[in-house]
């Protein structure tokens, strides 16, 4: 008899075949008092093991290096880094030292002072690299304990790993040898495990707590990454269900590789831009992987989170070039910084106010406005950054046009400076702005008339229409991209948009998800900006839609104001194709 257990699925398609169980033997960190004679040897043991482990990866990197990406090899790189990290040997050596310790013990603690930061910090992706941290010191103990590496001599092929969690090391090298799918006890939809498994296109499910003890060895089993489901023992109609749903979505996948690079346009002959979101310019090998197409949302904030302080107009340049050089002529629309609510550096955090509520606080422009010595370098850098190919300045949190005003004060005062310079740059830089206050979609007229053109953040529309903290588990069932008035404000700032003639985009999540592209066709958007894997399902809806027979039927739509009515109808709508 099946019997169906479920997780978090993390990366969609199915998978069929034998569950390989991966157990790794515990290692022995508790502590062991060493004689002072002792010290020196015990320091030489710990460098010998993070020489080990170092080879180990240089090892794992020289055998998939050929055939894999260099977006899939970074994330070994980043533990090649930490290796070498002062905060994990010095910090490690010292503890040695300060407690005439054993080297597993002396790890552990300095892992455990570490994983807190991580622990601390706000930002979701951030938060979850403290698994970096665990999986760097785990391959150090493994190595300290003399045991060998767990995957020494096994096959993976066409196995489905069940194990308590896996290394980005674990996942690649199961990916090379061709694993057919993968299930951990831990993690979410941002650890390593589940971001590797869609760029690598292998089906996954992520956080099925004893799934090592519900799942045994060679046991045939299904997962479906869709829905976060596992099969155990699946009989006949299961197995045959399952690989009809496996058969069309390899099919479906095929249809839409050959999308890439051919124009998003629909069966009317109406041309829809589809550009991609990044959080830094490496992001951009994603994007040209599905489609090469440009950057509608480019959140540069990600530059302050992860040095952790003010960048210098330098550090900012060289990002904003790399961008704009790996775009190869598509435009780069560069969001100045939206740092504050969830996305707030140490620095501040240390010594900055904290307010009652950061979402209504001094986040983004307005703290860029209140800041304009920090600010300035960035809108330098993104001047400089233009003389290299086409790029626009999108400003974010806009609340009233008065900001605006100070903005395009700034902006023309950098350029005074970079002509003083002699330094190039594109005098016509287009400047636009992120429509997500309700203050502004309701205004977006007037917002309108004196920019190049208008962005919808939907993630911060739909937070501060529906009075909803976005990152508030306890009241996320209100999200809701279909509730009317969300939808009145998007139409209002389409239509504002319209009449000054200048273009709209959607480079909120709700532009990603194709349940709304129908809808928002028939609103009239005609530019998306959509996370890199995306690209393709939303071109599909856009290449498969007729905008005119669209346009009664979301015009119906938008007279209604029953949520559940609402969903029914751009449910028909999807069903359409
Ligand atoms: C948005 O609010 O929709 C948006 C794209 O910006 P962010 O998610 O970075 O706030
Ligand atoms: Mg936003």
């Amino acid at each position: 008899m099946s019997i169906y257990i479920s997780g978090i699925g993390v990366s969609k398609g199915i998978a069929i075949g034998e569950a390989f169980v991966l157990e790794r033997e515990k290692v022995d960190a508790t502590q062991r008092t060493l004689p002072a004679s002792e010290i020196k040897s015990e320091i030489k043991r710990f460098i010998a093991a993070m020489k080990l482990a170092n080879n180990q990866l240089h090892d794992i990197k020289k055998k998939i290096a050929k055939n894999t990406a260099d977006d899939i090899l970074v994330f070994i790189d980043t533990h090649l880094l930490m290796l070498e990290d002062p905060a994990f040997n010095e910090g490690t050596i010292s503890n040695i030292k300060k407690f005439s310790c054993n080297a597993e013990w002396a790890l552990m603690m300095q892992s455990e002072r570490l994983v807190q930061v991580f622990d601390e910090m706000e930002d979701p992706y951030l938060r979850t690299r403290k698994d970096d941290v665990l999986h760097v010191v785990k391959r150090i103990q493994t190595a300290l304990s003399g045991k060998k590496d767990v995957h020494n001599g096994v096959s993976y092929k066409g196995k489905i790993i069940v194990a308590d969690d896996l290394t980005p090391a674990d996942t690649i090298m199961m990916q090379h040898q061709k694993v057919a799918g993968f299930i951990t006890e831990y993690g979410g939809p941002l650890s390593h495990t589940a971001i590797l498994a869609r760029n690598l296109g292998i089906p996954a499910i992520v956080g099925l707590h004893h799934a090592r003890q519900l799942i045994h060895r060679d046991e045939n089993i299904v997962i479906d990454g869709f829905t976060g489901v596992v099969i155990n023992s699946p009989d006949k109609k299961s197995l045959k269900y399952y690989r009809a749903v496996r058969r069309d979505d390899i099919a479906k996948r095929n249809l839409l590789n050959e999308l890439s690079g051919k124009p998003a346009v629909t069966l009317d002959n109406e041309q829809i831009t589809l550009h991609g979101n990044i959080d830094r310019p490496s992001d951009i090998r994603a994007i040209k992987k599905y489609d090469h197409t440009g950057v509608g949302l480019y959140r540069t904030e990600m530059l302050f989170i992860e040095l952790n302080q003010w960048p210098d107009q330098q550090t900012h340049f060289k990002n904003y070039k790399r961008a704009v050089k790996a775009l190869e002529g598509k435009p780069l629309t560069i969001r100045t910084m939206d740092l504050g609510a969830d996305k707030e550096i140490q620095e501040t955090m240390d010594h900055g106010p904290m307010a009652h509520n950061p979402a209504m606080g001094l986040r983004a422009i307005r703290r860029c406005l209140k800041e304009p010595q920090d600010f300035m370098p960035q809108l330098l850098a993104i001047l400089r950054a233009s003389a290299y190919g086409p790029v626009r300045i999108m400003i974010p949190m806009l609340t009233n046009t008065e900001e605006l005003d100070q903005v395009f004060a700034l902006i023309e005062d950098a350029k005074q400076i970079l002509k003083k310079k002699r330094i190039a740059f594109d005098n016509k830089i287009p400047v636009g702005a992120m429509i997500e206050v309700p203050a502004a979609a309701l205004a977006a007229d007037a917002f309108a008339r004196k920019l190049d053109f208008l962005s919808i953040g939907t993630n911060d529309l739909i937070q501060y229409t529906l009075a909803i903290d976005r990152i508030d588990d306890e009241v996320n069932y209100l999200f809701n991209p279909l509730n009317c008035a969300v939808l009145k404000l998007i139409q209002m700032t389409i239509d504002a948009g319209k009449k000054a003639n200048i273009p709209v985009s959607m480079c909120g999540e709700m532009a990603s998800d194709t349940l709304y592209t129908r809808l928002l066709l028939g609103m009239g958007l005609k530019y998306f900006s959509v996370q890199a894997n995306a690209l393709l399902e939303v071109k599909h809806i856009i290449v498969n839609s007729t905008l005119k027979n669209l346009q009664p039927e979301v015009e119906e739509i938008m007279k209604m104001h029953d949520d559940a009515e609402i969903k029914s109808r751009v449910q028909q709508l999807v069903n359409l194709l």
